[in-house]
């Protein structure tokens, strides 16, 4: 069966080329995407800021943006051509977090979109997203990190847990945070949040490395008396939750991993692979009939996957309105992840947990990276559980429903 959504026809094929010819003639060898994102060094970090500016100039960084912000102007199926030769050139994707982006196009006055999303979709400003605290993950209504107003200003402080980015070492760091703040203390949930700016290298904000199984791209954030400029709050004072939730919306599978899904999934190839060429007393692995069926429900997974993300995405750039669609997508994804890593897991035995140092570790490793990030990312953007309450919520089976939040490409306009 074909699950490749984007046809080649001659005007794709001829992008596709020309993509191709480009990133192999711009990137350096010794620059391109290690097997260990951990071995991701300072120098990697600036070469790649760099090189994000001229990708983002060939439109090709923020492919579904509108051009007048920075963007590319193309469309899902460019971005799927994208998403694929940056996989395959091994190229450093993104190093802002997506999700401001598509906050800021709903949410922010046309002052905020020249201020943070162009500087943004242009790769001059990198971003991270700034939600968890240590008391409040699943339950971000609950947010303690406050903002006063001191004049025009904003004065903020707080502390944040598992926000992910990759820096330039463990103090380095974006540019800009953004997320929420508790602006009001006594007013209800869901009317108490501000959604905030937060530039990192002024006084007051300190980044720390976390230490994850996941690796290294997770960081402690403290803000102590950190002032911003009144044009940092992005909505009404306490309209922080509704422009939040574009964000979760994104979070939870609402724009289909923002093209990621376009792509092959590479631990799955590698495992029928390895069930093709390893031998056992002259026969391939793969003959063993309970290693045939691992990798076979490993491979159809993967795509039954695949395919609800891109059925979200595609809803996401087609501007459809979107149901439970995302949610499904976001549930499968955790759900996958951790039968397919079990899978490999059961196929290459002990072998599956050699790391990238050892000779003897298949496909230098990646395993074994792969089995620790499907553990991490059940949790990611949401836990498991709270993935299923999203889903029911979505499909009218649970005590509460809910409609999608507003997104940059479905036309609905944020009330301001
Ligand atoms: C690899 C990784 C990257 C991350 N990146 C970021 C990032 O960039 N930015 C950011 O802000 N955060 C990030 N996070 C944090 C992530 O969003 C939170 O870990 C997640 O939302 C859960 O919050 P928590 O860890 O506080 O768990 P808790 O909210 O304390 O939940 C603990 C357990 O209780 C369960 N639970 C809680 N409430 C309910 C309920 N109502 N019903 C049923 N079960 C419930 C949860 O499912 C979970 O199993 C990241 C996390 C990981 C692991």
């Amino acid at each position: 069966m074909d699950f490749d959504l984007t046809p080649p026809t001659e005007e794709m094929e001829k992008f596709r080329q020309e993509v191709r010819t480009w990133l192999e003639e711009n990137i350096a060898e010794e620059m391109k995407e290690s097997l260990d994102a951990d071995e991701f060094t300072e120098e990697k970090y600036w070469y790649w800021r760099e090189k994000h500016k001229e990708l983002a100039r060939k439109g090709w960084l923020n492919p579904t943006y509108p051009k007048e912000y920075g963007g590319g102007g193309l469309t899902g199926a460019h971005e799927a051509v994208i998403v694929q030769e940056m996989r395959r050139a091994r190229a450093c994707p993104n190093l802002s977090n997506r999700r401001p982006p598509e906050t800021i196009m709903v949410w922010g006055t046309e002052e905020q979109k020249q201020k943070f999303l162009a500087p943004l979709l242009t790769a001059q400003m990198t971003c991270w997203q700034k939600l968890t605290e240590p008391s409040s993950g699943s339950d971000l209504a609950s947010y303690q990190s406050t903002a006063v107003r001191d004049g025009d200003d904003w004065v903020l402080n707080g502390s944040n847990v598992f926000i992910s980015g990759r820096g330039p070492g463990p103090a380095g760091g974006p540019d800009y945070l953004f997320g929420p703040m508790l602006t009001d203390p006594q007013a209800p949930r869901h009317r108490n949040l501000g959604y905030f700016a937060i530039p990192v290298r002024g006084p007051g904000v300190e980044i720390r490395s976390m230490n994850l199984i996941v690796g290294r791209d997770s960081h402690f954030v403290f803000l102590n008396d950190v002032r911003v400029p009144g044009d940092h709050l992005i909505g009404g004072d306490h309209q922080g939750w509704q422009v939040l939730s574009t964000q979760l919306e994104q979070e939870h599978g609402g724009d289909g991993g923002g093209g990621q899904a376009l792509a092959p999934d590479q631990s799955v190839e590698n495992l029928i692979t390895y069930a093709r060429q390893t031998k056992i007393n002259g026969r391939s692995l793969g003959s063993d009939p309970l290693v045939e069926q691992s990798t076979e429900e490993a491979y159809i997974d993967s795509h039954i996957d695949k395919l609800f993300s891109k059925r979200a995405y595609w809803i996401h750039e087609s501007g459809s309105q979107l149901a439970h669609e995302g949610g499904l997508s976001h549930l499968s994804d955790k759900v996958c992840g951790i039968r397919n890593a079990n899978r490999v897991r059961d196929v290459m035995g002990p072998y599956g947990l050699l790391g990238i140092k050892d000779h003897l570790a298949p496909h230098g490793g990646t395993q074994e990276i792969q089995l620790r990030r499907a553990i991490a990312l059940s949790h990611l953007a949401g836990s498991l559980n709270i993935a299923k309450v999203v889903l029911a919520r979505r499909m009218g089976i649970s005590r509460t429903q809910e409609r999608a939040a507003p997104m940059r490409t479905s036309g609905a306009k944020a009330a301001h």
